[in-house]
């Protein structure tokens, strides 16, 4: 098979899989969005699933990387209708930039962060962002415990003009087994309902490619998928 045709079926499989968990869970596919997690893809084949209009939201982990691929590519000029998510630690120094070229923030984790973003927002632009929670304890891992990620959601509610808190992302402990990410979802999934019931744009992030069925079946809306999408099967072609 060809490149291409290999992009487009690890897609379908992928969109077929996440149709299934809505099934499952009796949620409405519509109320699912697939982000594209394009931090190790290749330029090209970010390319051809763009212009198959099959991406509507994108992730990047690192603001130099996104910069590089949607601000100074000219092939990228096109796509302006293409939601870019940032979803890697964002640093103070690099805020005026992400301010400019995202549409979201998925993993604030700091209210001056947050002030940063909302002083350099461009002019009738409302960033929307999401708190990260951190789930293990790792020192490594970036994000809140739960309960201090619910006090900054709650102390970013309406703070700043220009950055509007949509919801909660989290990132799942490597190796933990099907329960345990059941349960940690779950506990998550709660807290975003409880707190994000009426807020316009509300999103839930969680789950990866190793993980996201049953993060989706325990009621993510924003699942972030990266190496189902662009590397499996594709190595060496
Ligand atoms: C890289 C990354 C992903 C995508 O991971 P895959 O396992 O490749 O799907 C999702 N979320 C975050 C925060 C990431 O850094």
């Amino acid at each position: 098979m060809q490149r291409e045709e290999i992009l487009l079926s690890n897609f379908y499989d992928v969109q077929a899989s996440l149709a299934a968990a809505c099934k499952r869970a009796h949620r409405d596919p519509s109320s699912v969005t697939l982000l594209a997690v394009t931090k190790y893809a290749k330029d090209e084949d970010v390319l051809a699933l763009l212009r198959k209009h099959l991406l509507q939201d994108v992730a990047e982990s690192r603001v130099q990387q996104a910069y590089a691929r949607w601000h100074q590519n000219p092939l990228f000029a096109p796509f302006t209708q293409v939601k870019k998510h940032l979803i890697g630690h964002l640093q103070k120094n690099k805020a005026a930039k992400a301010a400019v070229l995202f549409d979201w923030i998925d993993s604030l984790d700091d209210f001056e962060t947050a002030r940063l973003l909302s002083i350099h927002a461009p002019q009738g632009k409302i960033l929307r962002a999401l708190v990260q929670i951190k789930l293990t304890d790792k020192a490594s891992q970036s994000g809140l415990p739960l309960a201090q990620a619910r006090r900054l959601a709650a102390q970013l509610k309406g703070a700043f003009a220009n950055v509007q808190i949509c919801g909660y992302m989290a990132v799942a402990p490597q190796g933990a087994g099907e329960s345990a990410l059941r349960r940690l979802f779950g506990q998550v999934a709660d807290a975003f309902k409880a707190d994000f019931q009426q807020v316009p744009h509300a999103q839930l992030s969680l789950g990866m490619s190793e993980d996201f069925v049953w993060a989706v079946e325990e009621g993510s809306t924003l699942p972030r998928i990266g190496s189902l999408l662009f590397n499996r099967n594709l190595e060496g072609i």
